[in-house]
């Protein structure tokens, strides 16, 4: 047997273990009982370790130093030699880190989660304030092992946006705050107020899932392949192509929870399901990267599902699903009403406008917590200063400031930029997309997604993890990522709705 073929079965074997282990996470956060985090973070931590400990085997270096010959010569298009110069990629990575510390990052992980659950409930900032500095711990002996080339926070950032640099990130975002900082104020004193009350009507829960479902089947998402469960905090997981579920939260007065959450869910798992054939059980199978993740959900959510065209098109099913609630309405209230910007304290569900500067914040403090420069101690207060510096606004307590995400929890530092990333991206390429299929406007306005399902499967996602982000990005749109398509889509979109000169 070639040493490529041999290679290939120990990478499947390892991709299995970990959508197992994914299975265990998707559990843990849907089902399990609330007694039982002790004895998951424990499953977790031993098949985390066996994991990394298979992976970074001498065995695997040797296997891929005589695969890497076996494919020296064929095309940079060959899928073996992909396979092989990403594996190596990883196994660089891996390799930097000991398995006692992945053992250690996954236990710690799963319990911080538990006592930040109870904390944020309880706006309890000192009891989880140890967790989150074990986790910063963490994090910097993370930082030591992988090394950096500018700034200690490059370490973290390259685990979910690989060749990513902070100061490529910085770029972006110096391009992208003003100008969001002008739209906000430009809204806010033109004292043209949205009706939202639509929005809080009763939306009897079963009716909600019954629609949102119909209409991400619309968009493509297979649920032979997929499923919807209840989760206190939505998020998309996959253990293979053939099993990509979505979880969402209801609130019968509260119309987009679910439904938009369902939608952009239901983009990240679309992408998942879509990935090649030929990428099953290698490393290859998944997403890109986090940003190239989130465009795919952002454009569900809000490109597609915030549009007046989408509304158009959908609002009859809509008013059937709710032949009460909506009896006198039509699509044009509702469309404005989930286009409204406002700044506000909780991240997820601010608008598309504010939710950037909720990012740019997280992104400058992680970086102040990770070099030492704010405490732990101190992270409240610096929290609450700065949403008062970007929206104005002043948190009334930390469960609705500093505690409000789980990703400090779940050791997730160096992944928030990639949500605004994701934004950026979002809007490059269906800009890409229309320019190519300048139909896809006119189908979505029909209620018809094939258009742009087509284009995203030919030109992402079943390239899984062919490419490095900057290489798919080139290859899907010409361009590297930049932020003029994103805010070029905001000022005509928010210009549009609220009839003012954004620019
Ligand atoms: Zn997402």
């Amino acid at each position: 047997m070639s040493q490529l073929k041999q290679l290939k079965e120990r990478l499947a074997e390892i991709t299995a273990l970990g959508q197992a282990a994914g299975l265990l996470g998707w559990d843990q956060h849907t089902y399990m009982p609330d007694g039982s985090a002790e004895g998951r973070s424990e499953q977790l931590a031993v098949l985390g370790k066996v994991i990394h400990e298979k992976f970074t085997d001498d065995s695997i270096g040797t296997l891929l130093d005589a695969a890497a010959s076996e494919v020296d010569g064929l095309p940079d298009e060959n899928l073996d030699k992909q396979l092989v110069r990403m594996t190596t990629h990883d196994y660089g990575l891996s390799r930097k880190i000991p398995s006692d510390l992945v053992a250690e990052d996954a236990r710690v992980s799963a319990m911080a989660q538990s006592v930040w659950a109870v904390a944020r409930k309880s706006n309890d900032f000192a009891s989880f304030a140890p967790w989150l500095t074990k986790n910063i711990d963490i994090a910097r002996r993370k930082v030591d092992c992988y090394g950096y080339d500018e700034v200690p926070y490059d370490a973290l950032l390259n685990l979910y946006e690989p060749k990513m640099k902070t100061s490529d990130v910085k770029v972006l975002f110096d391009q992208v705050r003003p100008v969001v900082v002008n739209i906000v104020k430009k809204i806010v004193d033109s004292g043209n107020d949205v009706d939202t009350s639509i929005l809080t009507r009763e939306y009897p829960e079963d009716a909600q899932e019954a629609f949102s479902k119909r209409i991400v089947a619309k968009f493509g998402y297979d649920f032979n392949r997929g499923r919807l469960d209840r989760t206190v905090h939505p998020f998309a997981s996959s253990f293979g192509r053939d099993d990509c579920r979505i979880s969402t939260r209801f609130d019968k007065n509260f119309l987009p929870m679910a439904m938009m959450g369902t939608f952009h869910e239901a983009g990240h798992a679309m992408y998942e399901q879509n990935t090649g054939v030929d990428l099953v059980l290698t490393p290859l199978a998944g997403g890109c990267s986090n940003s190239v993740h989130e465009s795919q959900s952002r454009m569900w959510e809000n490109i597609v599902g915030r549009s007046r065209g989408f509304w158009n098109a959908e609002f009859a099913g809509l008013q059937q699903a709710f032949p009460t609630t909506l009896a006198s309405s039509d699509a044009e209230p509702l469309f404005r009403a989930l286009n409204k910007i406002e700044p506000t304290l909780i991240r997820v569900e601010a608008d598309e406008v504010t939710y950037n500067l909720h990012i740019i914040l997280r992104f400058e403090l992680e970086q102040q917590l990770l070099s030492g420069e704010l405490s732990v101690a101190d992270a409240p207060e610096a929290w609450n200063a700065k949403v008062r510096e970007y929206l104005g606004i002043d948190p009334p307590n930390d469960s609705e400031g500093v505690l409000q995400d789980v990703h400090w929890a779940m050791g997730g530092m160096g992944y928030f930029p990639t949500y605004s990333l994701g934004n950026f991206l979002s809007a490059q390429l269906f800009e890409t997309a229309t320019a190519a299929h300048p139909e896809i406007p006119e189908d979505i306005a029909r209620g018809e997604y094939k258009s742009l399902f087509d284009w995203l499967v030919d030109n992402v996602w079943k390239h899984g993890r062919r490419y490095f982000p900057q290489e798919l990005i080139k290859k899907a749109t010409g361009r590297e990522l930049e932020t003029g398509p994103y805010l070029k889509y905001l000022t005509t979109r928010f210009g549009d709705i609220y009839g003012l000169d954004l620019t």
